[in-house]
């Protein structure tokens, strides 16, 4: 079936023009048919699993909670390859920010160290 652009009457697919006001219907293409989730077959740009806003949040906690840890699991467990290029920009932030929060640690411990005399 085709629907008339101007008045919406359901014209049949071989008809050019509306049966009702006699305007020029599209040319007929299939109509993707819309029938819930199920049987709709996302265009191919579509077809990589997105994570959900939920999703999101578990996985940022699970890098928050388990540093370096968390987002091993990221670059591999999720079907997303957003999430897992995320999982290893954590990865490699967290190593980053490891080794300039020991170093500088241990320079404020030296320091401290070296002032109190101990
Ligand atoms: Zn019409």
């Amino acid at each position: 079936m085709k629907l008339c652009p101007n008045c919406g009457t359901q014209n049949a697919d071989q008809f050019m023009q509306c049966t009702a006001c006699g305007s020029v219907l599209p040319a007929s293409a299939p109509q993707p048919v819309y029938s819930g989730t199920a049987g709709y077959v996302p265009p191919a740009y579509q077809q990589s699993p997105v994570t959900s806003a939920v999703g999101w949040l578990g996985w940022t906690l699970l890098c928050g909670f388990l540093p370096i840890i968390g987002p091993i699991i990221m670059m591999f467990a999720p079907d997303d390859p957003s999430a897992k290029n995320f999982g290893k920009a954590m990865l490699v932030l967290q190593i980053i920010f490891g080794i300039i929060g020991a170093i500088f640690s241990s320079t404020v411990i030296a320091l401290l160290r070296y002032s109190l005399g101990i």
